[in-house]
């Protein structure tokens, strides 16, 4: 036994046994926070002292591990943004579930670089994204790549679409050397990563033109095509589409085999937003609704959306797998791909986006679908659809509030409405009421404004929601809005 100290240090703990201890412990607790996490309200505002302890200066000294443990324990816990409650529905979050959780400490234990090599975390997230296109019907020599989230996954994808359709080695010569000027298609109510995708590529966000919505909120083929005919007499170059499959304010879904034969017919790049509704896939009840989504040319979709699974998880996929890596691909001498050995393995995910260093998660998808399978995915999202009608139903039940869009999918938007008011006074106490309704801790919508009317918005990505979570949203609505209407007008006669 050498019992010389090592001159080095190292970052690993001292007291290993201590640690183990400690380690033990801090997994409890998060087991504990999980399983009773009904029991806690939704979210509280954040305290001004623990603000304050959360601006100190940067530690020079050591802490023990006890005492930085205590500082989360005290200061960041129990301040949650709330999305892992059964009844928080605001934006359109998912929860992650404990097993994922665990998949993410196995992940930051092994802690491989997911650029590329021959290890085994690298074939776990090929094997994930060879089920992520069986799932969504594209074919077997198609690539994919996990990112950050759906906006990286749009990105990616029309960054793809631009290149393979640009006529020229836009790679080497830039935007500048185009002859015409690129523009691409989406409706009015597409996400606003797309706007922020079409600045980043250079094309501005002038190129890509809004497309009217429908009454119920999906894009207008009609005007898709005139605008498109009308591009193309102007000397513009239409090169893509985007459809959405599940708006992000009503859940809306464009007609995705319509943008399909359109695309085919003008030889444009069908690219499919399915951030919130591609997932339906699962569920066999209402995969027509998404229907066409198989015969676009890239489609983004997210995990930590309606596959329920933890921060960060999105994914790219494209039909053309050489398009995919040209539009990506380029490696220096200190990146080379060997024939064998560690930097061998045929499959570089570094070549097909952005990112060199990637972090390992691949690992909780795949323990996630093997956890459950594909069938209880299918079932959850249609729990979730069915507790969206549960939802406008009880709205509409309710004499004091109205449901203000089609629920085509999982998002409900609402608002509170006494009678007797008008439009900008509705919209006044609308905002209050969501306001009172995040402070009570009790549920958390979110909001949207939809023909001028803001609105209170439920977007049901939820695992653990349950009938009467609505139930306790309106109820919660009712007597919320009812007490701003009271103190509004000074008399409580109004209260229910
Ligand atoms: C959330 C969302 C996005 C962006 O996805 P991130 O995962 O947040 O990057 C894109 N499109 C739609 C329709 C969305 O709902």
């Amino acid at each position: 036994l050498n019992s010389q100290p090592s001159p080095e240090e190292s970052l690993d703990p001292q007291d290993w046994d201590a640690f183990r201890d400690l380690a033990h412990h801090m997994l409890d607790d998060m087991l504990d926070y999980q399983q009773q996490v009904r029991e806690r309200l939704v979210w509280q505002p954040v305290p001004a002292e623990v603000k304050a302890f959360l601006k100190r200066p940067l530690p020079q000294q050591p802490q023990s591990h006890q005492q930085v443990y205590q500082d989360f324990v005290e200061n960041v816990l129990p301040y949650p943004m709330g999305n892992i409650h059964p009844r928080f529905w605001g934006w359109v979050m998912g929860n992650g579930t404990p097993f994922a959780a665990m998949a993410e400490l196995l992940a930051a234990t092994m802690n491989p670089n997911m650029g590329g090599g021959d290890h085994g975390a690298n074939y776990v997230e090929i094997q994930v994204v060879d089920w992520l296109k069986e799932m969504f019907r594209y074919p077997a020599e198609a690539s994919g790549l996990l990112v950050s989230g759906a906006s990286m996954a749009n990105l990616v994808g029309l960054t793809v679409a631009r290149n393979t359709l640009a006529g020229y080695d836009i790679r080497q010569k830039g935007l500048r050397a185009g002859q015409r000027q690129m523009v691409l298609y989406a409706s009015q109510e597409v996400h606003s990563c797309v706007h922020k995708a079409a600045e980043l590529l250079g094309l501005g966000r002038e190129a890509l033109r809004l497309i009217p919505v429908k009454q119920n909120f999906e894009m207008d083929l009609a005007a898709l095509e005139r605008a498109i005919a009308a591009d193309r007499a102007d000397g513009f170059q239409p090169f893509c589409v985007v459809g959405t499959a599940g708006t992000v304010n009503t859940g809306a879904l464009d007609d995705l085999q319509g943008i399909a034969e359109i695309c085919e017919r003008e030889g444009l790049w069908f690219h499919v937003d399915g951030a919130i509704g591609a997932v339906a896939i699962l569920a066999p009840e209402v995969r027509g609704c998404v229907e066409g989504l198989q015969r676009s040319d890239s489609m983004a979709l997210d995990l930590h959306k309606w596959m329920y699974m933890p921060f960060e998880a999105g994914c790219v996929l494209v039909r053309s797998e050489p398009a995919h890596r040209n539009a990506f691909s380029l490696t220096p001498e200190y990146l080379a791909h060997a024939e064998r050995g560690l930097a061998a393995g045929n499959l570089w995910f570094s070549d097909y986006g952005l990112q060199l260093t990637r972090g390992f998660r691949a690992l909780k998808v795949w323990m996630s679908l093997k956890e459950h399978g594909v069938q209880k995915f299918g079932r959850m999202i249609r729990q979730n659809m069915a507790q969206a009608q549960y939802l406008k139903q009880q709205v509409e039940a309710s004499p004091r509030l109205e449901v203000m869009a089609p629920v085509p999918l999982n998002i409900v938007c609402f608002r509170y409405n006494p009678g007797g008011m008008d439009e900008q006074m509705l919209n006044r106490l609308n905002q209050e009421l969501l306001i009172r309704l995040h402070e009570s801790g009790i549920a958390v919508p979110s909001s949207t404004t939809l023909h001028d009317c803001y609105c209170l918005r439920a977007a049901i990505t939820n695992h653990r929601s349950r009938r009467e979570d609505f139930e306790i949203l309106v109820q919660a609505c009712e007597r919320l809005g009812g007490e701003v209407v009271a103190e509004w007008l000074g008399k409580a006669a109004l209260t229910r």
